[in-house]
């Protein structure tokens, strides 16, 4: 633990898209073709957040927490997910300080969504919408992303001691 009781935490993840499926980003129903594949409902970024906090704190990652074998987890709403995750830190010992987040997709465009992603993100997690950022980018075309094969996201995160900050 540093002096000021501070750690921070990185969080990827990818998923395809597969016809069929919604699309859910941060919790949002966004209209689109298709959706991402996956064993939950494939919520990239709340998975890529999970993965930060879960980093941060130390204790693993999501496909430990919620592995992708238990059909427990089938067609999961990931911001429950996210929220055991922050459940999780918290009993760990941390305060979620900020996170901050970007999703690559070349489509849809996702900025109309992204207050509300910040919301549904923030109340997962206990903390206040200010105190999550999300945005978003294409890659000009290129890679797995700018083909829309699929889609992926980063996230960062800042945790504290309770009590410390
Ligand atoms: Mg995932």
């Amino acid at each position: 633990m540093s002096a000021l009781g501070l750690r921070c935490g990185l969080g990827m993840d990818v998923h395809a898209f597969a016809e069929g499926r919604k699309l859910i980003l941060g919790g949002v129903d966004i209209p689109h073709e298709r959706g991402l594949d996956g064993h939950s409902d494939a919520d990239v970024l709340a998975h890529a957040i999970a993965d930060a906090l879960l980093g941060a704190a130390r204790i693993g990652d999501i496909g430990k927490l919620f592995p992708d074998t238990d059909p427990a987890y089938k067609d999961a709403d990931s911001l429950v997910l996210l929220g055991a995750c922050a459940d999780a830190v918290r009993a760990a010992g941390f305060r979620i300080v900020d996170v901050d987040s970007v999703v690559a997709a070349q489509a849809p465009k996702l900025s109309p969504y992204r207050d509300q992603m910040r919301e549904n993100l923030a109340r997962a997690m206990g903390i206040p919408p200010e105190n999550v950022g999300v945005k978003a980018t294409t890659t000009e075309h290129l890679g797995f992303v700018g083909r829309e094969e699929g889609m992926s996201a980063w996230a960062t995160c800042l945790l504290s001691r309770e009590g410390e900050m």
